[in-house]
């Protein structure tokens, strides 16, 4: 299958005078993972945000392959392969990590949370859609939690199961928000390998992260963002190696 590709251009938005983007212009390769850092209200979030189409942006525009996806739903840009996590996660805590992930599966349509349950009742008895969703809770190591209720995991397993979430929309191109912040490192480790191996099956990945350490171990590319812009990009020995850089991370 043909790998989606993901760019912006120029992309400017403004919240009460702050200017959050100020000319972002972002080429994303494929089957790579690139890392986007900087300090906080670099604009990170905001850029995340206006590429999956919870924002509009003031200008600029957005293209997943060769489409244009400024302005469409989040749903529709969902459904031509781009998909996200959330920083609040987003699971629904009192249902099962597999309900959750069945929902996600649902959900890429665009539905409304009571379609979506009912997409999972009717869903459910489709062996097809069942063995789908165990692959994806195996993939993830959540094999033995798949009864458990999204609430009752650790952080970690969380942060893993709407990894799961992402991944049942079947997009090629994942953006995570922070993947590994406040897990323990046994827990980051897991998330990293994960991340490396959906790269080796050929996903593009763009992932947001402070823990200056995972970005090294990961990323093939860095993206540092401040004020709105992009400061500097390229390798993560080149890029986190500049003293200007790391001092504008720091600061
Ligand atoms: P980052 O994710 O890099 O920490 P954000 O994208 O969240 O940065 O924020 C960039 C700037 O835009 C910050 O100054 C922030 O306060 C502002 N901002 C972001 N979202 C909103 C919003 N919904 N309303 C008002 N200001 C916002
Ligand atoms: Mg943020």
């Amino acid at each position: 299958m043909q790998i989606s590709s993901l760019r912006c251009e120029r992309l400017k938005k403004s919240f009460d005078g702050i200017q959050a983007l100020d000319g972002v212009s972002l080429q994303f390769a494929q089957s790579r993972i690139t890392a986007i850092i900087g300090p906080n209200g670099a604009g990170k979030s905001t850029l995340l945000n206006v590429m999956t189409g919870f924002l509009k942006p003031d200008a600029g525009k957005c293209y997943v392959g060769d489409r244009e996806t400024t302005l469409l739903a989040p749903h529709r840009i969902a459904r031509l392969g781009l998909a996200r996590t959330f920083q609040d996660l987003r699971l629904i805590f009192q249902v099962s990590a597999f309900d959750n992930v069945m929902m996600a599966r649902a959900n890429q349509h665009g539905e409304t949370l009571l379609g979506a349950l009912f997409r999972i009742a009717v869903a459910k008895e489709e062996a097809a859609n069942r063995e789908a969703t165990l692959g994806l809770l195996d993939l993830v190591g959540l094999h033995e939690q798949i009864d458990e209720p999204a609430g009752k995991l650790s952080y970690g397993q969380q942060k893993l199961l709407s990894l799961a979430c992402c991944l049942a929309t079947e997009a090629k191109i994942l953006w995570l928000d922070e993947p590994v912040a406040g897990v323990h490192p046994a827990m980051a480790s897991k998330i990293l390998a994960l991340m490396r191996k959906l790269r080796d099956d050929g996903k593009l990945i763009v992932f947001i992260e402070h823990d200056i350490s995972a970005v090294r171990e990961v990323a093939e590319s860095v993206v540092v963002m401040d004020h709105g812009r992009v400061k500097a990009q390229g390798a993560p020995e080149e890029v986190l190696g500049r003293h200007e850089v790391m001092e504008a991370y720091l600061a």
